[in-house]
């Protein structure tokens, strides 16, 4: 049974490696479900691990009904994850669409807007947030 991940051209991808390419928050749900295709006899080539518009997007090089399935389960799940901190999240809407939690949701707001303030110089535009971004990012 495979348990090593492999590019499309048959090289080692190392694990780290592979989380690295999705926030930190979604590492054990990734992680959780490398080891559940390689259980199901996935045999470990992955073409890319991406996060896209707010959710996990895993594609593998083939597998069976099963293992398809089982990466869809972790697709959808990946959409109640904050991709930050891997606390219950939801996908926000404004600008880029990510998941998260209620936390970092607010914090990545107000450092949008304090950023838009920052280009634009103009009238201030009233959000309701009015915390230091930084007094809410772990
Ligand atoms: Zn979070």
């Amino acid at each position: 049974m495979a348990s090593e991940i492999t590019d499309p051209y048959g090289r080692p991808w190392p694990r780290e490696d592979v989380l690295a390419n999705v926030g930190r928050g979604w590492h054990k749900l990734v992680s959780q479900l490398i080891d559940d295709l390689f259980e199901m006899g996935w045999n470990g080539e992955l073409h890319q691990i991406k996060e896209k518009f707010g959710g996990l997007r895993f594609y593998i090089g083939g597998g069976s009904d099963e293992i398809h399935e089982r990466i869809w389960v972790a697709e959808n799940a990946s959409f109640k994850i904050c991709e930050r901190c891997g606390e219950p999240g939801r996908a926000t809407h404004e600008g880029w669409i990510r998941t998260l939690c209620e936390a970092h949701e607010v914090s990545e707001r107000v450092r949008d807007f304090v950023q838009q303030e920052a280009h634009r110089k103009g009238p201030g535009v009233s959000s309701g947030d009015s915390h230091d971004p930084d007094a809410v990012v772990p």
